[in-house]
This record gives C-alpha cells, sequence and structure tokens, in this order.
C-alpha cells in the first residue's frame, strides 16, 4: 500500500472488535445454577431448551447438539446420504457445510450465488440436477432467507430433500414462516458469534418424529431410546446400540446459557435490526459501496452486515480497505472464503473461477461489526470511517 492512501489523523479514536457475545448476570446466573444442579452432561435443561426452541421456531421436533456441523452431519447420514451420491449447496460458505457432505462419503456439487441476495441461486439448480443429487442444502447467508419456495419445487419434482443451512438464520422468517419450520431438516449454530450463543452449540429442527427419533439415537453413541434416562430413578443399566452414532449430544451447562440467550432475543434482534437500518440509511450516498439486499416480504436476521466495495470507483482493493479499518481500530471480517477456494477443494478439482458471481462478492466482501453489545456511538464511529475511506481514496 503506498503512502498516500495511509489515513489521516483520527480524532477520538475508538476501538471496536469485530464480534462480541452478550452475555451477562442472567447468564452466568442460569450457568452456575446448572453447575450446581448435579446434571453437567445432556439432561433437563437441554430437554427446556429444545421445547423452548421448537416453539421460537415453530417445529414440532428440535434436538440440542454440539454445533451446526455436527447437525449437518447427522442431516445427511439420518437421510441415507453416503458413497456415490451428490449434494448440491452453495460455494458461499463457511466450508463445514461442504466438509461435512465429504464426510458421508457424497460428493459436493456447488451452484454459483444470486448477486444481489448472496444465496444460491435457484434458476441455476436444475441444471446442476443428476441422477446422484440426493439433496440441497441451501445456506441462508448473512440472516437473508434463500428463495424457498422454488427451492422446495424443484427438490420435490426431483425427490429430493432441502437439509437448510441456518447458522446465520435464528429469527429469519421466508414469506411469514420461520426458518426451522420450513425444510426436511434445519440446521442452527450457536457458536460464540452467532446469533444467540451456547459457546459451542447447535440444534436440529424438523416435521418427521421417526427420523427426529433417529437422529437423537445418533447423536449420542446409536444407543436405544432406554437410554435416555439411564441415570435417572426411572432408569435401568440397560441399554443397546442401533448404530455405530457419534458423541453429538448438547449439555445442560450450554442449554443453560441457551434458555437465557433465547429469552432475550427478541429484543437482541430489535437492537441488530435497529444498527442496520442506520448503516443502510448512513452508506445509502455512498456510490462506492453494494448494501446489503432486504426485502419487507421477509425478515432479516441481520447476523452479519456485509458490504462490498466497488473497486473500479476506488485506488484501493477490499484487503487494503480492511487495513485502513484496521488502523482506525475497527476489526472486520470476510465472508466467506469460498469453499472451492481452499486447498483441500482445489487438491478434488474445483476452481473458484466456475462460480464467477461468488469470485466477484468474495473480492468485493468485507463484514463491518455488528452486534447488540455495540453503541449507537459505535456504530456512528464505524460509518464515519468508512465513508472518510471511500472518500479519501475515491477515483
Ligand atoms: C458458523 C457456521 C457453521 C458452523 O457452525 P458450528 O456450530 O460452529 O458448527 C456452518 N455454516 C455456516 C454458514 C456458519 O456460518
Amino acid at each position: 500500500m503506498n503512502s498516500s492512501v495511509q489515513s489521516n489523523v483520527i480524532e477520538k479514536k475508538m476501538n471496536i472488535p469485530y464480534a462480541l457475545p452478550l452475555v451477562g448476570e442472567e447468564e452466568i446466573a442460569e450457568v452456575v445454577a446448572s453447575l450446581t444442579s448435579n446434571w453437567l452432561s445432556r439432561g433437563p435443561k437441554t430437554m427446556e431448551f429444545e421445547g423452548l426452541f421448537a416453539k421460537y421456531v415453530q417445529s414440532p421436533h428440535a434436538l440440542g447438539l454440539n454445533s451446526c456441523t455436527a447437525g449437518l452431519h447427522l442431516a445427511q447420514l439420518a437421510l441415507g446420504i453416503g458413497a456415490g451420491d451428490e449434494v448440491i449447496t452453495t460455494p458461499y460458505t463457511f466450508v463445514s457445510t461442504a466438509n461435512t457432505i465429504i464426510q458421508c462419503g457424497a460428493k459436493p456439487v456447488f451452484v454459483d450465488i444470486d448477486p444481489v441476495t448472496m444465496n444460491i441461486n435457484p434458476n441455476l439448480l436444475e441444471q446442476a440436477i443428476t441422477p446422484r443429487t440426493k439433496a440441497i442444502i441451501p445456506v441462508h447467508f448473512a440472516g437473508y432467507p434463500c428463495d424457498m419456495d422454488p427451492i422446495l419445487d424443484i427438490a420435490r419434482r426431483h425427490n429430493l430433500k432441502v437439509i437448510e443451512d441456518a447458522a446465520h438464520a435464528v429469527h429469519t422468517q421466508y414469506r411469514g414462516r420461520m426458518v426451522g419450520s420450513i425444510g426436511d431438516i434445519t440446521c442452527f449454530s450457536f457458536y460464540a458469534t452467532k446469533n444467540l450463543t451456547t459457546g459451542e452449540g447447535g440444534m436440529i429442527t424438523l416435521n418427521d418424529p421417526e427420523l427426529a427419533d433417529r437422529i437423537r439415537v445418533m447423536s449420542l453413541h446409536g444407543m436405544s431410546k432406554n437410554a435416555w434416562n439411564r441415570y435417572s430413578d426411572k432408569g435401568s443399566w440397560f441399554y443397546e446400540v442401533e448404530y455405530a452414532g457419534f458423541k453429538y449430544n448438547m449439555t445442560d451447562i450450554q442449554a443453560a446459557l441457551g434458555i437465557t440467550q433465547l429469552r432475550r432475543l427478541v429484543n437482541m434482534q430489535e437492537t441488530r435490526e435497529a444498527y442496520a437500518k442506520i448503516y443502510n440509511e448512513a452508506f445509502a450516498h455512498n456510490d462506492t459501496l453494494i448494501l446489503p439486499h432486504d426485502s419487507a416480504e421477509h425478515r432479516h436476521a441481520w447476523h452479519l452486515y456485509v458490504i462490498r466495495l466497488k473497486e473500479h470507483m476506488v485506488n484501493i482493493t477490499r484487503s487494503e480497505m480492511i487495513e485502513l479499518l484496521k488502523e482506525a481500530g475497527i476489526g472486520t471480517s470476510v465472508h466467506f472464503i469460498p469453499v472451492p477456494q481452499h486447498p483441500y477443494y482445489r487438491r478434488l478439482g474445483y476452481r473458484l473461477e466456475d462460480y464467477p458471481e461468488c469470485m466477484a462478492a468474495y473480492e468485493a466482501e468485507i463484514s463491518l461489526p455488528l452486534y447488540p453489545s455495540m453503541s449507537e456511538e459505535e456504530i456512528r464511529y464505524v460509518i464515519e470511517q468508512v465513508n472518510r475511506i471511500t472518500a479519501e481514496n475515491r477515483k
């Protein structure tokens, strides 16, 4: 970077990390209570959290897990996806979406994104379907819903399952329907940076009670149902193993956090929404930026606030802009390094150039800080610095 793009002296420099969880007294009290309750592993708190979460997303069944990644893995295994099968997903996602397809022995098939929504483009889906295709995994990027009606319609016509990666989409609605109640199986993440956190954690929601049962058994060593209350006074020492299952269960310590976070979720979401609106209005006249898409038809969960730099209008690259923001004390991130770009996937023969919209989005994208524990003053500071940097480096 040459010195002419270095920032001028910033008055009142602030320090704003890219992401911080909102953990308060309530969370601490609930976790301490769970630690002194003698139930540390999966127990009553997990079941309570599952019930509350299922109700929240309007789904009949919810299963607490140790991650969203575990959920994606189990969902595919429970649907019988394995060697020789293909699963369609977006290249513009966190790598675990695709890794779990590989872990099942199947082949990921990437379908490019719609440049407006940055979600998988339903118009390109059908041409990617082969006789080996078993499922589609749409990812609700940044918390804005994928266009589910055409996706479900194509899936129905080709007899495919739809597993939603809803890691960004707690609170998202698609045409008035809660994400979590739409596809065959939905997988949520409660990782530390997500809108609702349990530190590490995840949840599966689904309609089909038999499938729910199978996933439950597979998530805890494949042990039969009798094992669930093995340590209670109703339980017995006897259990049977139905599958070579996994150790993917949620713990009551995580669930204690999750219950409190769920209680304050609507509040936290209102703050995200208000801040996103402030960003949108403040950047509306900055023509060097592409702003995130939104629509009154759906409810955006604003997990990420994603801007794209129009590099033809400025003298700096996206990466240089990230450095200038860092000098101004602002932490940012890039969502995502596209899956086909990672060395493992390149060795398998995938090429980012085959997904031109994904490549263009990746090269221009910056995720700005957006979380409920930020102050409005901090949001204003981010706006001021972004606008200053793009103005100083305009062509
Ligand atoms: C965070 C994330 C995941 C993984 O979630 P974990 O709970 O950490 O396993 C999966 N997909 C997307 C799109 C994510 O952002």
